[in-house]
């Protein structure tokens, strides 16, 4: 009797500890480690194309790529087409959005057959509403513009929209200057096709809900309502930055961006300054759709916070006629109709202007009395307006509609 008892001590015992070690397991991520074996049984291509997932708020997300299989190349563009209709059939809601490593360009081409060159596209079986061109200002983001290719490319297909994916790049290595290179996309666009709308868009951030239509309102509109790194609110009420659209007469009401804020900050903030004294207002998707992933980053090196950016805000009133749209001058040096992007490499200057004279050689020890400051302050005091001799301009002044 006292051995059966001893015996089930023992039992409960050993229950007792394998409870405890099961709950400390749960506790580490022993589920993750679950999920894992399970994944590996899957097809290798799961990771990207999940089904359902969820997002950070706890939204199903679903695959990008879902609805966009029955769409075929067989189609041809007639001239009797029918309109699309108003809201596409095509769209699913929120998103699943990561970052699997081991993504190519060939593989989103792959995935992307009715991309024709350049990155254009126009739905096969109806005739768009929208066309939409998306200006992307970039250096050195080669990793971001792929993820950022594999998800905006169905993305807008699903919208069944006619578009067209523009990535402006900035030439050497002075310091970025990302409103100026919007300045050359909204040009460079333009002068290909007659879009009705321009998405400006940081090459790092993800819209995680395709009923964020990337279409135009009638006033400048801010995409990007609700990112990640802000806990998908709205920083503040003026907050400008991410991705935003306007049509070509938004754009040239307000003299398009500014061209003189170089490095990190403060440009977007001009531009949102700018949307008012043009006497227009922000509109904004809701906070449930306009959801955008920021692909994780430091800050890039030739891209450092700019000094200047608070009192050159604090003139924005004064300058925004004087500095943009219509003075913004730049050199092509290259155009590209790659399979899903048009690249257009751009040489934008500095402050000095397109061809800066080269930096000043010191005065050699001995020669006394040569202001060494005089010399770099003549370089760099004239405003970059006043010293770029480029191309022609686009429009010779701010044109107010
Ligand atoms: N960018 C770039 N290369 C750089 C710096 C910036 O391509 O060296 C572009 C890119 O499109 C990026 C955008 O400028 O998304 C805004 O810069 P950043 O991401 O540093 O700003 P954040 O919004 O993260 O503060
Ligand atoms: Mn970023």
């Amino acid at each position: 009797m006292v051995s059966i008892h001893s015996k089930w001590r023992y039992f409960f015992m050993f229950l007792g500890i394998q409870l405890v070690v099961m709950a400390l397991l749960s506790r580490e991520g022993y589920q993750k480690r679950v999920s894992y074996f399970i994944r590996i049984f899957r097809k290798p291509d799961t990771t990207l194309q999940s089904g359902r997932n969820h997002t950070a708020a706890g939204i199903p997300g679903g695959d990008v790529y879902a609805n966009l299989s029955h769409l075929s190349k067989t189609h041809s563009h007639a001239n009797d087409m029918p309109y699309c209709p108003k809201t596409s059939p095509l769209i699913g809601g929120p998103i699943h959005v990561s970052f699997p490593s081991g993504l190519t360009l060939a593989d989103v081409q792959k995935k992307n057959p009715m991309v024709v060159r350049g990155g254009r596209y126009r739905p096969p079986d109806c005739e768009a509403r929208h066309r939409t061109a998306i200006i992307i200002p970039h250096r050195h983001r080669e990793h971001h513009l792929k993820f950022l290719l594999y998800y905006l490319h169905p993305f807008l297909q699903r919208q069944q929209l006619h578009y067209g994916i523009y990535v402006i790049h900035q030439a050497g290595n002075y310091t970025f200057n990302r409103a100026k290179l919007m300045n050359v996309g909204f040009r460079e666009a333009m002068r290909e096709e007659e879009w009705d709308c321009l998405f400006f868009h940081d090459v790092d951030l993800i819209p995680e809900d395709d009923r964020n239509t990337y279409i135009c309102d009638s006033n400048p509109k801010h995409a990007a309502i609700a990112m990640d790194k802000f806990g998908y609110k709205l920083p503040y009420k003026m907050y400008f930055g991410g991705v935003s659209a306007l049509t070509p007469l938004h754009y040239l009401k307000m003299n398009g961006f500014p061209n003189n804020y170089w490095g990190w900050g403060g440009e977007d903030d001009d531009i949102g300054v700018r949307v008012s004294l043009a006497g227009m207002y922000i509109t904004r998707p809701s906070l449930k759709v306009g959801r955008y992933k920021m692909i994780k980053h430091k800050l890039d090196k030739g891209n450092d916070v700019n000094p200047k950016r608070f009192n050159m805000l604090a003139k924005t009133r004064t300058t925004w006629k004087l500095d943009g749209m219509n003075t913004a001058e730049y050199e092509t040096i290259s155009r590209e109709y790659l399979p899903l992007y048009t690249n257009i490499t751009v040489n934008i200057g500095t402050e000095a202007g397109l061809h800066p004279p080269p930096p000043t050689r010191p005065p050699p020890a001995k020669a006394e009395g040569k202001p060494e400051v005089k010399v770099s302050a003549k370089a760099e005091g004239k405003p970059a307006e006043v010293q770029a001799k480029g191309p022609a301009k686009l429009i010779e002044g701010p044109s107010v509609i």
